[in-house]
């Protein structure tokens, strides 16, 4: 299972990356450009594969709801 991030929610804040004990936060990014979400901000993915759903990243995160406890693939873009 994996943590997901919510690209539409996620505001780029990047308190998430540093805390993944298993570096598998990164950011959404097209031809080496950070790609913006619906508010303008950059984003950042889960690598689901990667994930051991420790919670660090949902606790570092200061967006509410930009990160939830399953894995919703729908909600999150890469
Ligand atoms: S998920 Fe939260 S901590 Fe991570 S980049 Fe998005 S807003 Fe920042
Ligand atoms: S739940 Fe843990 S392993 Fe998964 S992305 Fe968040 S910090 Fe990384």
């Amino acid at each position: 299972m994996s943590y997901t991030i919510v690209s539409d929610v996620c505001e780029g804040k990047s308190d998430c990356i540093p805390v993944c004990p298993v570096d598998c936060i990164h950011w959404v990014e097209q031809g080496g450009q950070k790609t913006k979400n619906v508010k303008s901000t950059d984003y950042t993915y889960i690598d689901n594969e990667t994930c051991i759903d420790c919670g660090a990243c949902l606790a570092a995160c200061p967006v509410e709801g930009a990160i939830i406890d399953e894995w919703k693939p729908e909600l999150q873009k890469v």
